[in-house]
């Protein structure tokens, strides 16, 4: 089912920013930047700007994807946005963002249901994990992690699928400009693994991006992908900078050829 090789995925995360006006200009100008091809490329702008950011993206192979999705299809619920309407505006979609975890009160039983109706629509979810501060503090992130990452798949009854992306965000690093060590979002990421594997995923658990998020820029993603268990990066704040999205995304070209290049090595010598 899986692929052999792991993809490398950059997804900006515009939060609440951009309206349809301006939102296609700042599209145009980070993809006249980020023309790299070996990386997964995803643009998450606001609900009302997807068709101004698609209709800006057409024919550059970045793709866009939806912050939030509903858990039902259809119904009574005012203000809200489903799957199916998402369809022809959006090909990805982030689910359980903290800060909808926050505001939101979204619970692990209601994001694994938006995963759901995601990926039966189609859509590639982004399901976002992490831990807050007091809870890293108090020594239970991986708990956290683990428990939040079980809710969502039990909830949800989400089997293996190569179209699901997992985002360690702990939650102390979002837009506070710290970060985690590579090598601590590494582990984190090889638990994501683990916990998919004992969920019935066995070894398609292995094929399965973990995306680092967290006060990510140009700057510091070399930490991140320099670690083999992460597959790229979910960045919020510097993803409205054209020239920071510009160095996030060839730092991961150079990784996404490497792994190619090991591919096609261990494929000759076969
Ligand atoms: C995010 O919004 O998912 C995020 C990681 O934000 P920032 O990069 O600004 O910390």
């Amino acid at each position: 089912m899986m692929a052999a090789v792991r993809p490398v995925i950059v997804a900006g995360n515009w939060k609440m920013h951009t309206t349809p006006g301006d939102a296609g200009e700042l599209a145009a100008a980070i993809a006249a930047l980020i023309d790299e091809p070996s990386v997964t490329r995803v643009i998450c702008p606001p609900f009302v700007a997807l068709a101004a950011v698609g209709e800006a993206l057409a024919g550059s192979g970045i793709e866009v994807g939806a912050q939030d999705v509903h858990h039902e299809v259809s119904g009574p619920f005012t203000g809200e946005i489903s799957a199916p309407m998402l369809q022809g505006l959006a090909t990805w979609v982030i689910c359980g963002h903290s800060e909808r975890r926050r505001d939101a009160c979204e619970t692990d039983e209601r994001i694994g249901r938006k995963v759901a109706r995601a990926l039966e629509h189609g859509l590639r979810p982004i399901l976002a994990v992490g831990e807050r501060l007091e809870e890293r503090e108090a020594g239970a992130a991986e708990r956290v992690v683990r428990v939040q990452l079980e809710g969502a798949l039990a909830a949800g009854d989400i089997e293996a699928s190569d179209r699901l992306v997992i985002a360690y965000e702990p939650v102390w690093a979002i837009g506070t400009g710290r970060t985690a060590h590579g090598s601590d979002a590494a582990a984190m990421a090889e638990l994501i693994r683990s916990t998919l594997a004992e969920a019935g995923w066995g070894s398609d658990a292995g094929a399965v991006p973990v995306l680092y998020g967290g006060s990510v820029t140009a700057a510091n993603i070399g930490e991140f992908l320099s670690q083999p268990a992460l597959d790229g990066a979910l960045v919020g704040g510097a993803s409205l900078k054209p020239d920071e999205m510009a160095g996030i995304v060839a730092r991961a070209a150079l990784t996404a050829r490497a792994r190619q290049a090991a591919t096609t090595g261990a494929r000759r010598s076969a």
